[in-house]
């Protein structure tokens, strides 16, 4: 699918923010005066207050949506615990997937950051650009993260991504931006804790696959804490977890070599049972190699040739790719 270029027009051009739609897919905040006040209390509403927050729902007609993960943070330690993680400073360039009602937007605001938002719901953009139209530090995008032209957004570098994810497309919206260049050098989001586990395990761990050995050849990767379902509204059926990413370059790859790493260990993981060099004389064209061949690669590496996808570290992957391509 094609990424749309997402056009940026003044927040004061929309005349009904809470209507249904947007003329356009975008907005942006440029108005003068921020207010710390407008930060913390947006619109008289306190976000971490529950009742507050299901008030506004009733009030406004507004379901939480499943499909698009809709399970608003109303914690206010995990908000400055979220905050705290990411080291947000005055004047950061602040990308955020996700902003909902504002509770982790008002908090960045307040600390100084300047935030491009990125919001897929409508009306809570609608809502968004009628209670934080003043911000001049606020640049807010009325449209799917995952539909975004990221070399646009990503043109001028952002700091940080600090996102409370929709569980749904969580990960896919974070290896999106964390493969991208450039990447901010840190992101740090809240995912659904059994995602976490998979960002962070290690060689020989049930959790270890693709999406770990992806980001971890780019970011060392934290789990800062455990956040139970109580801390949203509605309230999940499973716990999440904060998670920091920090970029690092010891695994650095040519163009053509990430390609074969990428490739290499998504098949090897969707073959995770077997030996990785048996399994590789089935592979499809470009991965394919006969099985003494591949287990030469692999002592070359100083793997056991009768490894298999789960038990190889990044740099044996890397050392891999490396020989494979050379
Ligand atoms: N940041 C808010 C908070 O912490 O309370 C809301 C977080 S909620 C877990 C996830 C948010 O992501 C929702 O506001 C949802 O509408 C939005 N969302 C879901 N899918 C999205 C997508 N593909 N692109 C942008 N936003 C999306």
């Amino acid at each position: 699918m094609s990424k749309r270029n997402h056009q940026i027009v003044p927040l004061r051009a929309i005349d009904k923010p809470m209507a249904a739609g947007f003329p356009t897919g975008s907005l942006t905040a440029q108005g003068a005066g921020a207010s710390l006040g407008v930060c913390r209390q947006a619109s008289g509403l306190n976000l971490t207050s529950p009742a507050q927050v299901r008030e506004w729902c009733v009030l406004h007609d507004f379901h939480p949506n499943r499909t698009l993960g809709q399970n608003f943070l109303i914690d206010r330690n995990i908000l400055e615990a979220i905050v705290d993680a990411a080291g947000v400073r005055p004047g950061q360039r602040i990308l955020e997937i996700g902003p909902g009602l504002g509770v982790v937007t008002a908090e960045l605001l307040c600390r100084g950051a300047r935030v491009t938002a990125i919001e897929k719901d409508h009306r809570l953009a609608a809502r968004l650009a009628e209670v934080f139209g003043s911000e001049p530090g606020l640049q807010l995008i009325a449209a799917d993260a995952l539909e975004v032209d990221l070399d646009a957004l990503l043109a001028e570098p952002f700091d940080a991504l600090v996102s409370n994810l929709p569980y749904s497309v969580g990960t896919r919206i974070l290896l999106e931006i964390a493969m991208h260049v450039p990447a901010p050098p840190v992101l740090t989001v809240t995912v659904q804790l059994e995602v976490a586990e998979r960002f962070a395990a290690g060689p020989g761990e049930e959790a270890r696959g693709q999406t770990g050995v992806w980001l971890q050849r780019l970011y060392d990767v934290e789990l800062v804490r455990g956040i139970k379902p109580t801390c949203f509204w509605p309230k999940p059926e499973v716990s999440s977890a904060l998670v920091r990413l920090t970029r690092h370059d010891r695994h650095a790859l040519s163009p053509e070599e990430s390609a074969r790493y990428l490739a290499l260990t998504k098949y090897a993981f969707m073959h995770r049972r077997k030996q990785l060099a048996a399994s590789l004389r089935n592979a499809p064209d470009g991965l394919q190699l006969e099985t003494a061949v591949a287990q030469e690669l692999l002592v070359a590496c100083g793997a056991d040739p009768r490894v298999r996808a789960e038990d190889l570290d990044v740099t044996q992957w890397c050392a891999l790719v490396r020989a494979w391509t050379a």
